[in-house]
């Protein structure tokens, strides 16, 4: 282990790596070793030469280091890489996320032990996204023991995300092991048959994260009318017709993603109740207010409006136009599933955002269940950072 290089930390910086925190930033490095290879492993010492971790070394990135382990005794290779991976399959094995058919997270990066490391499993299909200097340094060791532990018909990767940018990494994308599908991949989470196209859908293909909340909010369809704004492939609006909505409307800018929700309905078998808007929401939304309709539950599950800490005010705009249209589309005792899935716009500021919507357009409204992210995304305790997504379940009383 001699020949591994030291990162010297700055006097009075070490402090939230003592509590375990993941993320070293550049300002916080007093000197290194010599001239560490990207993604390669360094020793995180103190000023006073005193061990603190081993992370992964991210010479572009504000992110400079990132922990891999604060055990001095462990060695980082692909032993330890496969532990690390068993260990993220495992507490998926125990939410019962494991089926043959189903699909889930298998790795959620820092809050998994594995900074920079996506890989989600739809069926016997894994996708992988390498989004670190330190994940991709160890890329075909995590595609060994995916290979080894899961034997999947294939690993595809989609590291296509502006993070690798900054990582000073290019985006890649394509097949890493086994034969790719020749069609989209089917799965089914929840009695909801799903299809994913891994190689061209958004992000990995697919949305996992609200595989929880779309069986939620389909607990209150009860025959009335639906509008899934942001659709992409419809989840939301094909769980609530399986539960007894009479017909849904779905509202995507994206004509592929509302193809596959199209495919995704005839699959379910509730085609003949669904209708397709390819439009900007916002714009849309206005359409169907000033035409006087009103719906029983409206999603609205919106992209990332905020980025960084500059686009939040820009983005709360955002958030309160949707909300407050929204709103005024619902019948009194309709269901509103809002979300925002913005790290930077914290649940308490997006129930401000909502109730400043519901204030500016007269509607008296409550909060029936607040949502989060699936447990296939958990948050490591030492990193709320990783807990991005929040919704609110709200009735609109009058
Ligand atoms: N609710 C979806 C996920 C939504 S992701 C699900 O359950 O799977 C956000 C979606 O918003 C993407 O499909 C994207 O194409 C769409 N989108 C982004 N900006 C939009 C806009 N201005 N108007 C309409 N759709 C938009």
């Amino acid at each position: 282990m001699n020949n591994i290089p030291d990162v010297t930390l700055k006097a009075g910086r070490e402090k939230s790596i003592r509590r375990r925190h993941p993320w070293i930033f550049s300002g916080a490095v007093a000197r290194v070793e010599g001239a560490p290879e990207s993604g390669s492993t360094v020793r995180l010492v103190s000023p006073s030469h005193e061990f603190l971790a081993y992370a992964a070394w991210s010479p572009s990135s504000q992110i400079r280091l990132r922990t891999w382990s604060f055990d001095e005794q462990e060695k980082i290779d692909a032993v330890f890489i496969q532990k690390r991976v068993a260990r993220s399959i495992e507490l998926r094995r125990q939410l019962g996320l494991l089926d043959k058919s189903g699909a889930c997270r298998l790795v959620f990066s820092e809050s998994d032990g594995l900074p920079g490391l996506i890989v989600d499993r739809y069926g016997e299909y894994l996708v992988c996204q390498f989004l670190s200097a330190g994940g991709e340094y160890w890329r075909d060791a995590v595609v060994s023991a995916l290979d080894e532990l899961l034997s999947p018909r294939a690993i595809y990767e989609r590291s296509e995300a502006s993070v690798r940018k900054k990582e000073g990494l290019e985006s890649r994308s394509g097949l890493l092991s086994g034969v790719a599908p020749s069609a989209p991949v089917e799965f089914a989470i929840g009695g909801m048959r799903q299809l994913v196209n891994i190689e061209q859908g958004h992000k990995t293909g697919s949305y996992l994260d609200q595989s929880i909340n779309r069986q939620r909010v389909a607990t209150y369809a009860t025959g009335g009318r639906v509008l899934d704004a942001y659709s992409y492939s419809g989840g939301f609006a094909i769980s609530s017709l399986l539960h007894g909505a009479a017909n849904a409307t779905l509202i995507d800018s994206s004509a592929d993603a509302l193809s596959m929700a199209k495919q995704q309905a005839a699959l379910n078998g509730i085609a003949d109740r669904t209708s397709y808007t390819n439009a900007n929401v916002p714009e849309e939304l206005r359409r169907l207010r000033d035409s006087r309709q009103q719906f029983d539950l409206i999603i609205l599950d919106p992209p990332k409006f905020v980025s960084s800490a500059q686009q939040v005010k820009s983005g709360c705009r955002g958030y309160k136009d949707i909300n407050m249209l929204g709103l005024q589309l619902l019948k009194p005792g309709g269901i509103l599933a809002t979300f925002s899935c913005s790290g930077h716009v914290s649940s308490d500021l997006f129930q401000k955002i909502v109730a400043g919507a519901a204030v500016d357009v007269d509607r008296d409204v409550q909060i029936i269940e607040r949502m989060s992210q699936g447990p296939d995304h958990p948050v490591g305790l030492q990193f709320p950072e990783a807990e991005y997504l929040k919704g609110l379940l709200l009735r609109v009383v009058t």
